[in-house]
C-alpha cells in the first residue's frame, strides 16, 4: 500500500489501485453489492488488470448490479484515460477540427460543456447522457438529435491482446449499438468537430435537453425498455396501471412509467421483481434497454 492510496486499497505490482467496493457507489441507479475495483491509469495498468476475467465500467448510467456484485474485475478508466485534448491535430481543415485525445473515462457531461464553450459543433445530441466517453460510444448513445458516432474520428481500443486505433468510419454503426465487441475497452479517441458558435451549440443542446421534460431526477439507470415495435414503452406500462408501483425500495416513477427510480432503499432483487411484474402485466416480448450484471 503506498501513502496516495485511500484505506484498505492495494495496489497491484504495476500501480492500478484495487479496491472493494460496493458497486452502488459507482451507478447511477445506486445499486449493486461489493466488488473488486481495478482502478487503472495508464496503459500498462490496464494490461495487468485485463489478465483476469474482467468488466469494464463506465458511468455506471446502464447498469443494474446484483445485490452479489459480480465476480469478475471490475476496471475503471482514471489518469491518462481521462485526460481532454481539443487542441487541433494535422488532419484538421478549415472546415473540420480533429481533435488530440480525449479519455474514455472522461464524463461526457464535462465534455459537452467544453465543446459549447468553445463553440464546436457534433456531439449535440448526445446532452443530457449521464455517461463517460468510453461507455457512450461503445454503445453509440444518443438522442433522436444525434449519437456519439456523429462526432468520432478515431478510437483506441484496448483487449488482451494489445492495443489498436480504428477510424470510426471503418466500423459499422446502429441505433444504440456498435461494433466493438464485448471485453473491448475504448481507451481514448479522437473528435471530429464542426466550428461553430457557443450560442449555436447551446442552442443545439438545449433541444436535446427540452426532450427530457418529462424524466424524473431521481436515481435511475435511464429508461428500462426499448420501445416495441414503433409503440412508446412508457405509455404501454402507463396503460397497464403500473405508474407509482412500489416494490421494495423501487418504484416505477409516477413521472415517466418507463423509468424505474431508486426511492432511497432499493435493492437489485426490488428492481428486477419490478422489471418482471411489467414483463407480466405489459407482455414478455419487452426489451430491455438497460445492462444486467451479472
Ligand atoms: C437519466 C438517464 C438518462 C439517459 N438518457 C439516455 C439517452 O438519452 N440516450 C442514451 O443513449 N442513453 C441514455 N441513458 C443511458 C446511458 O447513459 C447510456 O447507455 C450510456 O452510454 C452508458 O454509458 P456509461 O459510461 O454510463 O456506461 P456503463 O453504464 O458504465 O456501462 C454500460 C456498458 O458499457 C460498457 N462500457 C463502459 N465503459 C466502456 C469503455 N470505456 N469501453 C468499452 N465498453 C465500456 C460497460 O462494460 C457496459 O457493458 C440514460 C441514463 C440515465 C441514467
Amino acid at each position: 500500500m503506498t501513502a496516495t492510496t485511500p484505506s484498505h486499497a492495494t495496489t497491484s505490482s504495476t500501480g492500478a489501485v484495487i479496491e472493494h467496493l460496493p458497486l452502488a457507489r459507482l451507478t447511477t441507479l445506486g445499486v449493486g453489492g461489493i466488488s473488486e475495483v481495478w482502478t487503472v491509469n495508464n496503459h500498462a495498468q490496464l494490461h495487468e488488470a485485463m489478465q483476469a476475467p474482467y468488466r469494464v465500467l463506465g458511468g455506471g448510467s446502464n447498469l443494474v448490479v446484483s445485490d452479489q456484485g459480480v465476480r469478475e474485475r471490475v476496471i475503471r478508466l482514471k489518469g491518462d484515460f481521462a485526460t481532454t485534448d481539443l487542441s487541433p491535430t494535422a488532419e484538421s481543415t478549415p472546415d473540420q477540427l480533429i481533435t488530440g485525445w480525449v479519455g474514455g473515462g472522461v464524463p461526457l457531461p464535462g465534455l459537452l460543456r467544453r465543446l459549447r464553450e468553445a463553440g464546436l459543433s457534433n456531439l449535440e445530441g448526445t446532452a443530457g447522457v449521464p455517461a463517460q466517453v468510453g461507455g457512450a460510444v461503445w454503445m453509440n448513445a444518443g438522442t433522436r438529435y444525434g449519437e456519439m458516432f456523429d462526432g468520432l474520428h478515431r478510437l483506441e481500443i484496448a483487449s488482451p491482446g494489445g492495443v489498436q486505433q480504428v477510424l470510426a468510419s471503418e466500423l459499422p454503426w446502429g441505433y444504440r449499438h456498435s461494433a466493438i465487441p464485448r471485453g473491448h475497452i475504448v481507451t481514448r479517441v479522437q473528435l471530429k468537430l464542426r466550428y461553430s458558435t457557443p450560442a449555436e451549440v447551446a442552442e443545439h443542446m438545449n433541444s436535446a435537453d427540452l426532450a427530457r421534460k418529462g424524466q424524473p431526477k431521481m436515481k435511475t439507470p435511464g429508461c428500462a425498455f426499448k420501445n416495441p415495435g414503433g409503440a412508446s414503452a412508457g405509455k404501454l406500462i402507463d396503460e397497464a396501471g403500473l405508474k407509482g408501483t412500489r416494490i421494495g425500495g423501487a418504484m416505477i416513477s409516477p413521472d415517466h412509467a418507463n423509468f424505474i427510480v431508486n426511492v432511497g432503499d432499493a435493492t437489485a432483487a426490488d428492481v428486477h421483481a419490478l422489471l418482471n411484474l411489467i414483463r407480466d402485466r405489459v407482455g414478455t416480448d419487452m426489451e430491455l434497454e438497460y445492462e444486467l450484471w451479472p
